[in-house]
């Protein structure tokens, strides 16, 4: 997205003065005045609309090349939302390895509501086509996949999707809209968790959610207005701000993500790297492998001395932040799943995921490369 201005003009009528700004305002207010009884225009009670929402969703429409976008007031309300487009009876193919999130939502509540799910390795199409059945009204995707980045063929899916009238949703929040953009690969919905590299700054939970179809947006509305799943004001506002350096943010940490790619490939205490600019499919679907990245180390049972030693990731969880976030998938995002799932999903003592931010590339190389002296 090119930058453009963003002026607002507010005129105020009665003492004949001009406000308009450089920066959107802040419409901090619950109401808005009618001019007359009878006004069917403009912006009324706060949970239906507002300025500094639709300000914001303009802007995440054209990010993703869509023509309505939604804000929710997290990553999962958009997903339920998206989720909530679906009836009961209605059949959905998920991801195995979806976001631990999305598993509790369609495992424990959306089953109750007469939805039922089918989780399958996405990265084998076969495995998708065989997993349909007749009630089958949607496949739900998520490509890379964390923490291990594996790929799923977006178009061969929604392909065979549109054939057999069923729809296909992406959770793009990896990618960015920068970097992946699933409703021009004839997706249906595409998810954020504005959360992580939207918003990027770590301060902030929201999701979007951004659609072509008017049907499915006019549902989409609905759920967010009648459940109040719409992002607050203030986010709204705060959001908007971050969007404008998304860019360059994107830029810097893709950009470390390729040198940390090349010291970690190379470094003989590194035993494997997760990481899909070498995959075929992902980079016919994308414009580049990412911000995200995996390693295992070799000596396994060192894990606690290399992330004692580094110095500039913050250990924690979550990604898409300025600052380089490390975390470690076995005792924190996976550490519910059972040992053998572990296992089938590679996530050992060993496994750390590495969301890269914005900081000099080499500072971050130096601290690595001591960190990996120390085991
Ligand atoms: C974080 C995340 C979510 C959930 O978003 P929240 O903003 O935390 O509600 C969903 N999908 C992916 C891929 C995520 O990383």
């Amino acid at each position: 997205m090119g930058y453009r201005k963003e002026t607002e003009m507010i005129v105020d009528n009665k003492r004949g003065l001009d406000y308009s700004t450089a920066n959107q305002p802040l419409y901090y207010s619950t109401a808005f005045l009618r001019p007359d009884l009878n006004a069917e225009d403009g912006y009324l009670y706060v949970r239906h609309g507002n300025p500094n929402r639709d300000k914001l969703e303009e802007k995440l429409a054209e990010l993703e090349n869509g023509r309505y976008a939604y804000a929710f007031n997290s990553g999962m309300s958009a997903i339920s939302a998206a989720l909530m487009t679906f009836s009961p009876g209605d059949h959905i193919i998920m991801p195995a390895d979806m976001y631990g999130g999305t598993y509790q939502l369609v495992k424990t509540i959306l089953k109750r509501f007469g939805l039922s799910f089918t989780e399958v390795d996405q990265t084998n199409i076969n495995n998708v086509t065989d997993a349909v059945n007749a009630n089958t009204k949607a496949i739900y995707i998520e490509t890379p996949s964390n923490p291990t980045l594996k790929v799923t063929n977006i178009k061969a899916i929604t392909q065979f999707a549109s054939a057999n009238n069923i729809k296909t949703l992406v959770d793009n929040t990896f990618m960015t809209p920068l970097g992946q953009n699933p409703l021009d690969l004839s997706a249906d919905i595409v998810i954020h968790s504005a959360t992580k590299f939207l918003s990027g700054h770590s301060d902030l939970i929201a999701g979007a959610v951004i659609v072509n179809d008017d049907d499915i947006s006019m549902l989409l509305k609905e759920l967010q207005v009648v459940m109040g799943l719409a992002l607050g004001t203030y986010d709204c506002w705060t959001l908007n701000q971050h969007l404008k350096t998304l860019g360059i943010r994107w830029e810097q940490s893709i950009s470390n993500t390729e040198k940390i790619h090349r010291f970690l490939t190379a470094h003989p205490k590194i035993e494997k790297v997760y990481y899909p600019s070498d995959n075929a499919v992902h980079m016919s679907q994308a414009n580049h492998a990412g911000a995200v990245i995996s390693f295992k180390l070799k000596n396994e049972d060192q894990a606690q001395k290399f992330a004692d030693h580094l110095k500039i990731p913050l250990i924690s969880v979550s990604l898409g932040g300025v600052e380089t976030i490390l975390s470690h998938p076995k005792t924190s995002s996976h550490k519910d799943l059972s040992e053998s799932e572990q296992r089938e999903k590679e996530i050992t003592d060993g496994l750390f995921r590495l969301s890269v931010g914005i900081e000099n590339s080499d500072d971050l190389i130096t601290d690595l490369q001591a960190a990996l002296e120390t085991i």
